[in-house]
């Protein structure tokens, strides 16, 4: 179709500026809105790195990402007593949010980078129901009151997203009974014994109703050089809805409607917790995975939920990303997802011959290939948190966007 649709991506994080670079190629005027009124920083949490997050790096950017990862030849599992259970030999990317964000940011123009606009709502023009028809352009509105028309509104809001509750009006938060405790170590403050131990693989320690995993991952400043790198924990834990998350959230008391607190970010989360989780690690863990934990000087937590949608498009707006399916963390697949949604909106738009068109060809797959990892992640976390029979050797628990190692 004809280049030059004037587009507005709401939410500046990995999904939105993969959408923002790949259709401003495509000939289009693109802005992104970021909430956020500073330059977003999330201080290096680690993520499986697959390959449509950094799709848009390497094949349109010609990086090498080796550049923005680190790779591990080992999948081991530990022994309570430190002993290797399990080791196989398989390759994974990590990286960090930090070190994809700064990437794809460098090939974006930070004039259409445009801080502090939390879009507060969105609506069609004068198409007489203000749904949207043939058309119709759709006008965003900012909290601080501006407004922006485009011809195509590109929702990349993330969980909390504030496009769904429009577009997909029946979804629901559904707590999956478990938090991910997360933090990062500095490799060099390791032993070279221990180090070496961490840095070649994903290390696994399974036990009752709970798992945790280790991996390197780039340093805060994006050095992916030996001796700079991170090392990354993700351990997830129980915790009854109620008062306790929301105790360990620090919030008291919920509104039923309202959208629940998903994370608690570094340095805020209670005394009381963060030594409950460290005396937990050192009763509990392998030495070498409590040796972690206890040198994090700040962990932080992130909440999981499910998030399922029957829809991503009402209009000229559509959902990518976390604003439309959360699925869980375990398929390493969040960012692959948001990136993968762009891919596919920007070929849509290439195809069809009107914006209504790419999104009517856009939404059916998008909301199957997010159920089904829902499902997939559904099934791998009820295994170790509910369970308790996760196995290492099940294929299925491999990380892939649409199916393990896919
Ligand atoms: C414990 C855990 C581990 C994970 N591990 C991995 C992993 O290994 N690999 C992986 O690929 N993914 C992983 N993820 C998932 C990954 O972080 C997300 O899927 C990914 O960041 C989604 O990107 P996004 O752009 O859709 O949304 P987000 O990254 O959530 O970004 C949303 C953006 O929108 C902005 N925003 C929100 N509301 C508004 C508004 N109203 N107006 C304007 N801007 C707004 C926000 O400030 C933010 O910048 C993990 C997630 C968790 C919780």
């Amino acid at each position: 179709m004809t280049s030059g649709l004037s587009i507005a991506v709401v939410g500046g994080s990995l999904g939105g500026l993969t959408a923002a670079c790949l259709l401003r190629d495509d000939g289009h005027d693109v802005t992104v809105y970021e909430r956020s009124p500073a330059q977003l920083e999330q201080r290096g949490a680690g993520i499986g790195l697959l390959t449509e997050t950094s799709r848009y790096l390497v094949e349109r950017q010609g990086e090498n990402v080796d550049d923005v990862s680190v790779l591990t030849d080992h999948i081991r599992y530990l022994n309570r007593d430190d002993s290797v259970a399990a080791d196989y030999g398989h390759r994974y990317r990590f990286s960090s949010w930090n070190a994809v964000y700064r990437r794809l940011l460098a090939h974006w123009d930070v004039g259409r980078y445009r801080l502090g606009h939390e879009m507060v709502e969105f609506g069609h023009g004068n198409d007489g129901d203000g749904s949207g028809g043939e058309g119709a352009p759709v006008t965003v509105r900012f909290a601080d009151g501006a407004s922006v028309d485009a011809d195509l509104l590109v929702c990349a809001d993330g969980t909390g997203s504030t496009a769904r509750q429009v577009i997909a009006p029946d979804a629901r938060f559904s707590y999956a009974g478990y938090v991910a405790w997360r933090g990062m170590v500095p490799e060099s403050e390791f032993a070279p014994a221990e180090r070496g131990r961490l840095v070649d693989s994903i290390t696994y320690y399974v036990y009752a109703n709970s798992h945790i995993l280790v991996y390197p991952i780039p340093g805060l400043d994006g050095s992916v050089e030996p001796g700079e790198r991170l090392i990354n924990f993700v351990w997830y834990r129980n915790y009854l809805e109620g008062p306790e998350l929301d105790d360990l959230l620090g919030v008291s008391g919920r509104v039923a409607s309202a959208a629940p607190k998903l994370s608690v970010p570094p340095g805020a989360v209670a005394d009381h917790h963060v030594a409950e989780m460290k005396a937990h690690a050192a009763a509990r863990l392998p030495a070498l995975l409590a040796e972690v934990v206890a040198r994090t000087e700040q962990p932080f937590l992130q909440v999981v939920y499910d998030v399922e949608v029957d829809t991503m498009v009402q209009g000229r707006a559509c959902l990518l990303g976390d604003s439309a399916v959360v699925a869980r963390p375990h398929a390493a697949a969040g960012s692959a997802k948001a990136a993968d949604d762009a891919w596919a909106l920007a070929g849509a738009l290439r195809d069809a011959s009107s914006v209504d068109e790419a999104l009517a060809a856009y939404e059916p797959d998008r909301v199957a290939l997010g159920k089904a990892l829902l499902a997939r992640t559904r099934a791998v976390g009820t295994r170790s948190q509910v369970n308790n029979n996760w196995q290492s050797d099940d294929p299925d628990i491999i990380f892939g966007l649409r199916a393990p190692g896919d």
